[in-house]
């Protein structure tokens, strides 16, 4: 918030919307968006619209005013994490291979955090990329090979919750075999806020405008990425899918919500007793970790997000003072996944298309080549 706040203006963060108006500027270059989870519980807020009329669609309509060329959704892409991460802690889980828990690796303010003060517990944070990654590795591939362009004619932007995005996206193992990054902006709600009042757009007069496809459908458990617990839901929900054949109850592990700092709790699935936690902000990760080194708690899996109340209580939200927002959106997540027909990761037609079309199966070589990520890899040059 000081950064915000500064009284004299010397503290400025980090903008880059001038690099998106370069690349819509340029008539070869091709400009998509993915649009994260949380924000549809957000960008309304400082144009005075709740989430009802400041929407998913409202904002790629924005977008499009703006001049993006296509406007997709990262619960696409949450609904891939989970595809993979889940067959991930299930393949772990089968081969008791390596050390538990296995750690999410979604958020990297959380990955930053555990690298830095917790290095010895690196080999158990997922090697599955965040929604982010995988959107922007998809789309200069699979998305590419749709539109018969070259990767390089891709711009792809992100509009996510957080600075931390800005600095994943950066980071030099998040590139293709050619050194292409696989997103080349990451923008906060807020400045995604400013570039649509730089363009003198009224999202209130627009009508919404669908995303599009096939990278533009999401499920319910996708979106709930955006609240502390709603990884851990997904993966579960699927996670049971893939080791029963049947779908659980979507609600059925409904305990990991709530804004406590640290939850847990234990599921059977195909007659695995798992123990699991859900912490939100660094402090309760720190005290987390630290319980589990002094082996003062067992968990077989553990979602974190650095943000208290996870992404929707992100540091590029909008910032309102002396409140705390998290509480307040999240709901906002919870009510499209229970409205909405699709609950479920594995069912989202648009992933099934693209692993029957490209990537095969999860953790696939292909899978395991544009996904995955050696986590030792988030190190920056000159970095331990
Ligand atoms: Fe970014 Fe915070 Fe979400 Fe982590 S929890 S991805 S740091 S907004």
């Amino acid at each position: 918030q000081c950064i915000t706040h500064c009284p004299v203006g010397a503290l400025r963060e980090r903008d880059d919307t001038d690099r998106i108006l370069d690349a819509l500027d340029d008539p070869e270059t091709i400009v998509l968006a993915q649009i994260a989870p949380s924000i549809r519980t957000a960008w309304g807020e400082e144009f005075g619209l709740g989430p009802e009329e400041a929407t998913v669609e409202r904002l790629a309509s924005c977008l499009k005013e703006i001049g993006f060329d296509y406007v997709f959704d990262t619960d696409f892409s949450a609904d891939l994490t989970i595809m993979e991460e889940a067959s991930e802690f299930l393949h772990k889980l089968t081969q008791n291979e390596g050390q538990f828990p296995m750690f999410t690796s979604c958020c990297p303010g959380w990955v930053r955090f555990i690298k830095s003060h917790y290095p010895e517990f690196i080999p158990q944070v997922s090697t599955s990329k965040s929604p982010q990654q995988m959107f922007g590795a998809i789309a200069k591939t699979y998305y590419a090979d749709i539109l018969k362009v070259s990767p390089k004619k891709i711009f792809s932007v992100s509009i996510m919750p957080c600075l931390a995005k800005k600095a994943e996206c950066a980071y030099p193992n998040m590139t293709d075999k050619d050194g292409n990054f696989d997103v080349d902006v990451a923008l906060t709600t807020r400045e995604v806020n400013r570039l649509i009042r730089s363009f003198h757009i009224s999202p209130a007069k627009l009508a919404d405008k669908e995303l599009d496809m096939p990278l533009g459908i999401g499920s319910g458990a996708g979106n709930i990425f955006g609240a502390t617990g709603g990884v851990m839901e997904a993966a579960l929900r699927s996670a049971y899918y893939f080791a029963t054949g049947e779908n659980p109850d979507p609600d059925a592990f409904q305990d990991v919500r709530g804004m406590d700092g640290w939850k847990e709790s234990t599921f059977t699935i195909a007659g695995n007793k798992l123990k699991i936690a859900v912490v939100n902000g660094l402090a309760n990760a720190d005290k987390l970790l630290s319980a589990l080194k002094t082996g003062q708690v067992h968990y077989d899996f553990v979602e974190v997000m650095a943000c208290p109340g996870g992404c929707v209580g992100g540091g590029g939200q909008p910032i309102h003072d002396q409140v705390e927002m998290a509480a307040h959106r999240a709901p906002v997540l919870y009510k499209q996944d229970r409205e909405g027909s699709l609950r479920f990761c594995h069912e989202n037609p648009s992933i099934k298309a693209v692993y029957k079309d490209f990537l095969g199966e999860p953790l696939s070589e292909l899978a395991e080549e544009l996904l995955h990520t050696d986590q030792k890899g988030w190190l920056m040059p000159g970095e331990k």
